[in-house]
């Protein structure tokens, strides 16, 4: 059966546990492959250019913007961050599952330009990882030795304004027990790996 591969375009908060989900995904799905972005923000600890992101100057990355290279684009905490259509559109052609972590502005852009897309309306499903409750979430970031109380309180007004755009999303999964939420999750990939719209044949004919 021919097929196209589909996009799985999840977002969810800093604190939400995105990191350790998509890692046990990884896991049990090592044929999935992630969108690396773009974005202009300096490396953190260990990130390298080309593994987490490609590490772009301010100049680099508004040279692509122009060149419409971009499917969505977002600043995001003062930095600029992009998909590359680069990272997807071939592979989606190919049959790869494919995953963007980004945030709700760039994924609400992906359900807009979806609208037009073929490829992209066929393919793409939207998930939110979501904290049981603010206060949870609160006491995740606080608990994050990297980050100052400012920006614990700065992330925290994001991700409030952020959940609030759940409805946009296909599926919700709530992350308040790791096992229940990656095995949701997983449902999630499966499910969205069936879908109808992605057979690329008349069938039964
Ligand atoms: P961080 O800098 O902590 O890696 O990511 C900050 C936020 O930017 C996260 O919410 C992440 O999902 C989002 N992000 C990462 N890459 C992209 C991207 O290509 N586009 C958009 N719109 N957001 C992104």
């Amino acid at each position: 059966m021919k097929k196209l591969g589909d996009l799985i375009v999840l977002s969810g908060p800093s604190g939400v546990g995105k990191s350790t989900l998509v890692g046990k995904l990884k896991q049990s799905l090592p044929a999935l492959e992630f969108s690396i972005s773009c974005t202009t923000r300096a490396p953190r600890g260990s990130e390298q250019n080309g593994v987490e992101y490609y590490f772009l100057s301010q100049e680099e990355f508004d040279a692509k913007r122009r060149n419409n290279e971009f499917i969505e684009s977002a600043d995001v905490f003062s930095h600029s961050y992009g998909t590359l259509k680069s990272e997807v559109i071939d592979r989606i052609r190919r049959g790869v599952q494919v995953v963007l972590d980004i945030d709700v502005q760039g994924a609400l852009q992906i359900r807009k330009a979806a609208l037009e897309d073929e490829i992209l309306k066929r393919t793409a499903t939207f998930v939110m990882i979501a904290p049981p409750d603010l206060e949870t979430l609160k006491t995740r970031l606080s608990g994050r030795a990297t980050d100052s109380a400012e920006q614990v309180a700065q992330r925290l007004a994001k991700a409030q304004s952020e959940l609030q755009n759940f409805r946009h999303y296909d599926c919700l999964v709530v992350n308040d027990d790791l096992e229940k939420a990656s095995e949701d999750l997983l449902a999630v990939f499966k499910a969205a790996s069936l879908r109808s719209s992605t057979i690329d044949e008349e069938l039964f004919v």
